[in-house]
């Protein structure tokens, strides 16, 4: 499962396997500023805030605990913590390089840029406005999202786009985020899932903290709610709703809300509600019409590793029909086909790669079929899946996990992360795209991941 990357550099050289197992942009921002220190089995590595110590935690984790695997052996584990300006602090060296630094020791970094908004008002960086296509059945939709993005206390509030599992709702309520950050950077904007919402006011019900709760959500300029069919039926979460409703709407602050279906299709939302759902501008996201799915996947096809010609997009877009997620998995397993096995890509090789398309029906995936399967082709119990441990292999087998419950069912990020003992979105997205990444470069995660999906998808 390990990537094999000739040549490394000598055991114990933690940083620099890390700098070298991550972006730039990550080491500079995130991980060049912690410090570390190694006592016995255990690595403690300290951020300089907790913010900062949720993020690595939350996103490259992964990345930390194989630095350190592979600089102090298998059995080490990773403490994450904190450390406080007045603990000793090496000496920056003006180029960054730590030469007469202590061993174990990371340079500060002079100072943290800062992408906090992004992790405090949760937004995807890859769901822009840029990298939405737009075609006929998204038109309406994605325009509406602009001009709110756009436009400060515009007359499109709350923006409502309703439409089935897919189709890119998700990403429209990002952009507008994203948007609004670019041209107001001050203003406080928060992406939340209506799973989130619920669990947030639960927690705050249950810590008496509704207060903090209600000033979370009643101090943001734009307030985007995913996937509100979720809330149907449950009272109590729709009456706090309507307060932040009312109390945003009140002040001029902008709201986009996204379901699966129309304000009236939300039948056990109380009415006065739902007609304030109706305020607004209601726009559905109809499945795209078959060139603006062959536009998604020359997008697509401009990052893959190697050229896709235009028959085998034109047959990937033939056959998925109606979720362009599903557009997206199609493509990634041709590219990691031919690229683990160092093949062109050509029409022959996706026919025999997405054989399952032509097939004909599928069964119905849930993620217990997942990971009950995961659990037994790699001997785990199952509830290890759904646990705290991030030990390996354990953690790569979770991820696989997620990703197969990503590709092969519609859930969104988060239901996906509450199934597996309640874990975050962002950590979902962290192991699809991680997931995805091994595909390309390690013919053994491929193979098992294909086989994983065959098994699930036909017996
Ligand atoms: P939904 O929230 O409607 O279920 P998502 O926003 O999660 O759908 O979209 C699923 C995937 O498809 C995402 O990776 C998203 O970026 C991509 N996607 C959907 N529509 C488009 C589009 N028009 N252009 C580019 N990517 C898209
Ligand atoms: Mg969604």
């Amino acid at each position: 499962m390990e990537l094999q990357s000739p040549p490394l550099p000598p055991r114990g050289d933690f940083r620099e396997l890390l700098r070298r197992g991550v972006s730039p942009l990550d080491w500079n921002t995130w991980l060049k500023s912690l410090r570390d220190r190694q006592e016995g089995n255990t690595l403690h590595i300290d951020a300089p805030s907790d913010f900062h110590r949720r993020w690595v935690s939350s996103r490259l984790i992964d990345c930390v605990e194989e630095a350190a695997r592979a600089a102090f052996g298998p059995d080490i584990s990773v403490e994450l913590g904190l450390y406080h300006d007045a603990d000793p602090t090496p000496a920056p060296t003006p180029s960054g390089v730590a030469n007469h630094a202590p061993a174990h020791s990371f340079v500060v970094a002079p100072a943290l840029p800062a992408p906090v908004y992004d992790l405090e008002a949760r937004l995807v960086p890859r769901y822009t406005f840029d990298n939405f296509v737009v075609g006929q059945s998204n038109r309406f939709a994605c325009a509406a999202a602009m001009a709110v993005g756009e436009q400060v206390g515009s007359q499109y509030n709350p923006l409502f786009i309703y439409g089935p599992a897919g189709l890119g709702k998700t990403h429209l309520l990002h952009a507008v985020g994203h948007q609004r950050r670019e041209i107001a950077p001050a203003s406080v904007i928060r992406y939340v899932s209506s799973e989130q919402f619920l669990n947030e006011f639960i927690n705050g019900i249950r810590r008496k903290q509704t207060a903090e709760f209600q000033d979370r959500y009643r101090k943001v300029d734009v307030l985007l709610v995913d996937d509100v069919q979720f809330l149907e039926g449950k009272e109590q979460i729709l009456q706090e709703f309507f307060h932040t409703f009312n109390s945003l709407y009140a002040m001029g602050k902008q709201l986009v809300i996204s379901a699966d279906r129309t304000p009236k299709g939300l039948s056990t939302i109380e009415d006065r509600l739902r007609s304030r759902f109706e305020w607004g501008l209601i726009t559905d996201i109809q499945p795209p019409e078959v060139e603006t799915r062959l536009a998604i996947l020359r997008k697509n096809a401009e990052h893959a590793s190697r050229p896709v010609p235009e028959d085998v997009l034109r047959f990937i877009a033939e056959r998925v029909l109606d979720n362009v997620r599903e557009l997206e998995g199609a493509l990634t397993r041709v590219t990691a086909y031919a690229s683990v096995n160092n093949e062109r890509i050509n029409l022959e090789l996706a026919q025999e790669v997405l054989q399952y398309l032509t097939d004909g029906e599928c069964r119905q995936i849930t993620p217990g079929l997942v990971m009950d399967r995961v659990a037994a082709r790699y001997g785990l119990p199952l509830v290890d899946l759904t646990g705290p441990s991030r030990k390996q292999p354990l953690a790569a087998k979770r991820q696989i996990a997620m990703y197969l419950c990503r590709e092969l069912t519609n859930l969104s990020l988060p239901k996906i992360g509450a199934a597996f003992g309640g874990r975050d979105h962002t950590t979902v997205i962290h192991a699809v795209d991680r997931v995805k990444s091994q595909m390309q470069s390690d013919k053994a995660v491929l193979d098992e991941v294909t086989g994983l999906c065959k098994d699930l998808r036909t017996s």
